[in-house]
């Protein structure tokens, strides 16, 4: 039975020239859900969100958008008739017509009372009610791109797909955006794909994150699972700092330096440890350490420490106890934490 859910991708190819920018890709987006598409440059995530979108078209493979096949290779439906939103980095507001009017832009054919009532109720999902009379070049950045959300939005599609957003904005601007975005998609109940390669924005925003790498999908998971259980290195190291300690078997045990490791599942594995898996303590139990970088974060520090072995890790230190180069100390894993197997990359 084909499925009706709002993406299906299986075995999406494509290749420019030499590079091989899609290999074997599938991707899935069930109702109402935000899948965060993330990954390092040039990894085939734009490629893979422009094929969804009917603006680039598949090798091979599939695309099926609510259960209609609309590129399978050798023919391919114009995004214009795929029933979807899209919203990329640079807002491309029409700059004569006034908020309203573009807002309205797609809904023109219905009735000028619905499209009133339509781009009310969109100024209204973006919070920004009373910007309708100006012109794009009367707003903010920030602004802008909540129009052309709010434009976007404004036929009812069943799929939203975004290209890096809010790359062009400063942070902060950032992340009040990208809560306007979830606020809306949720309102509306509308599923989504989103582009970004910032890591911290897909575990924000995804339901589900698709992490690329290569032209390949390595792992699709809920945010905290791409986190605390990396299927490799790659994932466990672009998602957020970690150190990798070899793992040891005695008599049946697996161990690093801190301790005992559970469900390892093969020899190649190392031990992945963030830095808020780490802390400095008094106690015995500590391993001793030397402190031989400090970066400071703001709300913490992060300490690189050294062992006697030459194994380093990176651990968080508060702002309270700043650490320093040369310092001498014990560290320990933090109670409840666990040091998590993971394959080397291919
Ligand atoms: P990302 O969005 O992850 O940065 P892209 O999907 O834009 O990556 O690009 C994937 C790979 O395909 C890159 O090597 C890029 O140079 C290449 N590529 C993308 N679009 C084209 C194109 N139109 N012509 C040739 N090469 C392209």
């Amino acid at each position: 039975m084909s499925s009706t859910r709002p993406v299906e991708v299986t075995n999406a190819m494509k290749r420019f020239g030499d590079t091989l920018a899609l290999h074997d890709v599938g991707i899935r987006v069930d109702d109402a859900e935000i899948l965060a598409l993330v990954g390092p440059s040039g990894c085939g995530k734009s490629t893979l969100l422009r094929i969804v979108g009917g603006l680039e078209s598949l090798d091979s493979g599939s695309v099926r958008l609510a259960g209609r096949l609309v590129d399978d290779g050798t023919t391919r439906l114009p995004p214009e008739r795929r029933g979807i939103g899209l919203v990329f980095q640079e807002h491309a507001l029409f700059p004569h017509l006034t908020v309203r009017s573009n807002v309205a832009f797609g809904i023109r054919d219905r009735s000028a009372v619905d499209q009133r009532r339509r781009v009310d109720e969109m100024l209204a999902v973006v919070s920004l009610p009373e910007l309708g009379d100006r012109y794009p070049h009367e707003l903010s950045g920030g602004e802008r791109q909540r129009i052309a959300l709010a434009r976007a939005l404004a036929p009812e599609p069943a799929l939203m797909l975004f290209d890096e957003p809010f790359a062009s904005l400063d942070r902060n601007l950032r992340v009040d955006l990208r809560r306007h975005v979830v606020d809306a998609l949720r309102a509306t109940g509308t599923a989504a794909v989103m582009v970004t390669h910032d890591q911290h924005e897909a575990l924000a925003i995804g339901d589900r994150v698709a992490v690329m790498r290569s032209g390949r999908i390595v792992q699709t998971d809920t945010p905290s699972r791409v986190y605390h259980s990396p299927v490799d290195e790659f994932v466990a190291a672009f998602l957020d700092e970690a150190s990798f300690l070899p793992i040891d078997q005695v008599d049946g045990t697996a161990s690093t330096v801190l301790g005992g490791v559970g469900g390892v599942t093969s020899p190649t594995q190392r031990a992945m440890v963030r830095p808020d898996d780490l802390e400095f303590t008094d106690a015995d139990t500590g391993i001793d350490v030397e402190v031989t970088a400090v970066e400071y974060r703001g709300m913490h520090w992060f300490a690189e420490v050294g062992l006697h072995d030459g194994t380093t890790m990176r651990a968080l230190a508060s702002h309270l106890h700043p650490p320093r180069v040369g310092d001498r100390g014990r560290i320990r894993l933090v109670a409840g934490h666990a040091q998590v197997p993971v394959e080397p990359v291919d």
